[in-house]
């Protein structure tokens, strides 16, 4: 059956361009009102353009989709307020929130200055909680929600000269791995999107692909699955160029050590710390002090 998004409103932030647009196309074309949001500015985040997401609301109406523009920084939490109370006074709800949103201020962390991390913190990860707060009362009400944090490779595995991109990416999987907790009992369902896509953001990486194998639309269907009727919650979804993969934060078995030698033992079983045999993704963050206590519960037997 066709997957469909009839009579749900979706913000998609930072969706003037690249990734964003393409997923609030796709969530339009299939039944979805769209709040297109993004501030316009550069890659870097400075300046500021009401066209990029005026453009994108145009061409979804010329589809015969339902559309908003709205211009507010995602880092503006008052004015982030606005937009998910317009959106509701217009339509009702809001269901869906794909928090896309993105700048990059690349640079060695040798070179980086903290104003450079501050911002990209701001954006991606602040941006991110704005905009989640100002909808998350509504869905609890509601019973019903349906939020993308979008994450990335960079904040995953890491990146050079990307320190300050990657805290913040990864600092985005710590944000959904509790509130797909929290949100479970209302049926809010919390994901992560980790993209790879050719866009303004990864114009100048050198491609080992035709850039045409990395279009942002070969993305979005991910997108559309994480935020569905029947979504997955806590999954961190790698997409790109029609691949698409499951990440997880794992915990290995590891061994019990105490006493008087533990720092010189800890280092000598190091590699059966590591050991990855029957390691296990931990439901919540207890689960790791569980498996402490088991082993020390077995040692006392
Ligand atoms: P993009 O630069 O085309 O899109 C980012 C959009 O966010 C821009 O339109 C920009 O105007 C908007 N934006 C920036 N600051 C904003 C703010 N404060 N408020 C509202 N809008 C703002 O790049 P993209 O590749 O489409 O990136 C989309 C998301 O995907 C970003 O979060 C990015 O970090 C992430 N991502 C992209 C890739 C990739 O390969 N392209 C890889 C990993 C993660």
């Amino acid at each position: 059956m066709a997957m469909r998004f009839d009579g749900k409103v979706a913000i998609v932030t930072g969706a003037g361009g690249g990734l964003g647009r393409e997923h609030a196309l796709a969530l339009a074309a299939r039944g979805a009102k769209v709040v297109v949001n993004d501030l316009g500015g550069a890659r870097d985040g400075s300046g500021s353009s009401a066209s990029a997401a005026q453009a994108v609301v145009a061409e979804i109406e010329a589809l015969g989709g339902e559309a908003i523009a709205n211009g507010a920084s995602v880092t503006d939490f008052e004015a982030v307020k606005a937009m998910v109370a317009e959106a509701t006074a217009k339509w009702g709800s809001v269901d869906i929130l794909v928090n896309n949103a993105g700048v990059l201020r690349d640079k060695s962390f040798a070179k980086m200055e903290i104003a450079d991390f501050q911002f990209v913190m701001d954006v991606h990860l602040m941006g991110a909680v704005n905009c989640t707060k100002a909808v998350w009362d509504g869905m609890r009400e509601r019973n019903y929600g349906r939020i993308v944090m979008t994450t990335s490779s960079s904040g995953l595995y890491g990146n050079f000269g990307q320190a300050n991109y990657g805290a913040a990416k990864m600092a985005l999987v710590g944000f959904m791995q509790t509130l797909s907790i929290e949100g479970a009992k209302n049926d809010i369902r919390v994901n992560c999107l980790a993209p790879t896509a050719h866009t303004r953001m990864t114009e100048d990486l050198g491609a080992a692909l035709p850039l045409e194998a990395l279009g942002p639309e070969l993305v979005t269907p991910g997108l559309l699955y994480l935020v569905s009727q029947d979504a997955p919650t806590r999954c961190i979804l790698g997409a790109g160029a029609g691949g698409f993969e499951r990440a997880y934060v794992t915990l290995t078995q590891g061994v019990r050590i105490v006493g008087e030698d533990a720092p010189e033992q800890v280092a000598a079983q190091f590699e059966a710390i590591s050991d990855r045999t029957g390691e296990i993704v931990p439901e919540m963050g207890a689960a790791q002090g569980m498996i402490e206590l088991t082993k020390a519960q077995k040692a006392h037997a």
